[in-house]
């Protein structure tokens, strides 16, 4: 049986003071959750706070990207693994939409990135996902295919999604208010399954898959109950204590 995960992506939002009584909200409720992970995932310079507020409770702290290059160097403006696990993330998003589209990180760049994370022992949640227009063209499982085929090459291949997290973001619902239905979500989900475990149907079976796409409160539950759906990535939802904590008490 699969553990859950419920994952807040905080993006560039908040402030020292609303930062504070975020997490002291989530920390009010945690205590119900008993059989899911809980990740936040702060903006960079907010990590140390969130770090401290977080220590000894369940809750794991994230951040949002990583310098693909391990190690140190002039890599102005950059975040490496290292320093992220000095901060006791235990995870990074990689290959968010956001940092794909606005930022034209590519397959190969993303890739590079997960094995920056794992070699620092962070768990990398890796984004996946189509746009609007590749999924009106029926490219959604090719667009997939291209993002998992990035990992497949890689050193350590299919066997390094034993130590991560894949989320499938249709782009076309992250902070639009639109959400994939839970049909939607469950045949992509099924389909990145079966894709893992043409190569290995053990680690298939062991990764967790969240979905991400305007997820709340209110439809948490409908997408969770599909069976390969094994929490969510929450973006807009995860800045209100309440609702990330309803969204976190669906996922048990
Ligand atoms: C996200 O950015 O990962 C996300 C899923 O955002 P939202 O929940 O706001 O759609």
């Amino acid at each position: 049986m699969r553990r859950r995960l419920v994952a807040g992506n905080w993006k560039m939002h908040g402030t020292r003071g609303s930062i504070q009584s975020l997490v002291s909200g989530i920390k009010a409720g945690i205590g119900d959750i008993k059989r899911t992970d809980v990740a936040v995932c702060p903006p960079f310079v907010y990590l140390s706070d969130v770090g401290a507020m977080v220590e000894d409770t369940p809750i794991a702290l994230g951040a949002q990207d990583v310098c693909q290059v391990p190690g140190e160097g002039a890599y102005t403006g950059e975040v490496s693994a290292a320093m992220l696990h000095e901060y006791r993330c235990q995870y990074v998003i990689v290959g968010h939409s956001e940092r794909r589209h606005i930022y034209n990180e590519g397959d190969t760049l993303v890739a590079e990135k997960y094995i920056a994370a794992q070699t620092q022992g962070l768990t990398p949640i890796l984004c996946v996902g189509e746009t609007l227009d590749q999924r009106e063209a029926g490219e959604t499982r090719s667009v997939i295919n291209d993002q998992l085929d990035a990992l497949f090459v890689l050193e350590g291949g299919v066997d390094s999604l034993d130590r991560a997290v894949i989320a499938y973001e249709p782009v076309w619902a992250i902070g639009t208010g639109k959400t994939a239905t839970p049909e939607q979500a469950q045949e992509v989900h099924d389909f990145i399954r079966r894709k893992v475990a043409e190569r290995n149907p053990g680690v298939a079976e062991r990764l967790v898959i969240l979905y991400g796409g305007s997820v709340k409160g209110a439809n948490a539950a409908e997408l969770f109950a599909m069976p390969d759906i094994d929490g969510g990535l929450i973006g807009g939802a995860s800045l209100k204590a309440g609702e990330f904590l309803e969204i976190c008490a669906a996922a048990e």
